[in-house]
């Protein structure tokens, strides 16, 4: 059956019923992405640049960040790479820096955080416009929940634009702007973003946790953390379709997108994008060469906005 899955690699990801879904690669390390490669992703849809950053005592030069990041776009050879700006705060933390927020998942986190050390902020903008020259960068923002932050990133993306022009470094101006969908508030009010950004990804496991009320990391109520809850389908479903009528590409790249018996549930609620780690793609795919999408979008419009947990469930059975 591996073998079987390993021939599936050339193989376009694509429904019974004719429509092409591109399948992405989630990766923490440069390194990653050879794999990601090989196994036939269509891209990289998340790099979680934060690890770059984590575990050791100083900060990345722009020099460093630029090798990393324009070692993935060489290595995906014109594929898109997506590229997350530092997601820290929260459960991930820079070394020798102690949080005293009392609810750090809402706290100076991600964007905020970023917003709130420019310096910091200009170096990675200037390292990704850099490895841009290379392919098609995507830059992604994670934990964007106004669009006083997205106004706030395009000026700080012109200002190290800019600084490169004015020092003579070579970086391209395809790059493309995007947000992550996690905080419930842009899920629910996605229209300004859908039309103001070049793409969206849902963040789910960030989405669950805010919508739920439930810690992502904690074993105590970890049976309440539901990506089969209504409200969190309904979520994904307003996002996808406002984003369509924006003409805007969506993805989820949380870990609901490599689970492959939920493949279908999202094919249904309209879903064209997924991004995973690697090694889930073959599987995920091979389910989506089985899938009829127009039959499961129906089945799952229909079904959505009464429907329990269970009978979610029992509407995906073949
Ligand atoms: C998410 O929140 O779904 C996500 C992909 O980002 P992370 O898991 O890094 O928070
Ligand atoms: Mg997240």
């Amino acid at each position: 059956q591996e073998a079987q899955l390993s021939q599936l690699r050339d193989t376009p990801a694509m429904t019974v019923d004719g429509i092409r879904i591109h399948l992405e690669a989630n990766i923490e390390l440069p390194s990653e992405a050879q794999a990601a490669f090989e196994i036939g992703a269509d891209g990289i849809g998340l790099f979680r640049s934060e690890f770059l950053f984590m575990g050791r005592k100083d900060l990345p030069s722009e020099n460093e960040q630029f090798e990393a990041y324009a070692r993935v776009v060489q290595t995906m050879q014109g594929r898109p790479v997506t590229i997350r700006t530092l997601d820290i705060g929260a459960d991930k933390t820079l070394d020798g820096e102690q949080t005293v927020a009392t609810n750090p998942a809402l706290g100076l986190r991600a964007i905020r955080y970023c917003l709130a050390h420019p310096e910091l902020f200009q170096t990675q903008l200037r390292a990704l416009l850099r490895a841009s020259q290379f392919g098609l960068v995507r830059i992604l923002i994670p934990m964007i929940s106004t669009m006083e932050e997205v106004h706030a990133v395009r000026q700080a993306l012109d200002k190290a634009e800019q600084s490169l022009i004015a020092d003579g470094v070579p970086y391209a101006k395809q790059i493309q702007l995007g947000a992550m969908v996690e905080v419930p508030a842009i899920a629910i009010a996605i229209e300004p973003f859908a039309q103001h950004l070049d793409f969206l990804s849902i963040g789910t496991n960030d989405l669950i946790q805010y919508v739920m009320a439930v810690d992502r990391a904690d074993a105590d109520v970890a049976d309440l953390y539901d990506p089969m809850h209504p409200a969190v389908l309904r979520l994904i479903a307003h996002t996808i379709n406002r984003a369509e009528v924006y003409g805007k590409p969506v993805s989820v790249c949380g870990e609901m997108a490599g689970d492959v018996r939920l493949t279908r549930m999202l094919l249904g609620l309209g879903l064209r994008c997924f991004s995973m780690p690697a090694a889930q793609i073959p599987r995920v795919k091979q389910e989506i060469l089985s899938s009829h999408s127009a039959a499961l979008r129906l089945k799952v419009a229909t079904a959505l906005n009464r429907a329990e947990r269970i009978d979610l469930h029992k509407l995906l059975e073949k």
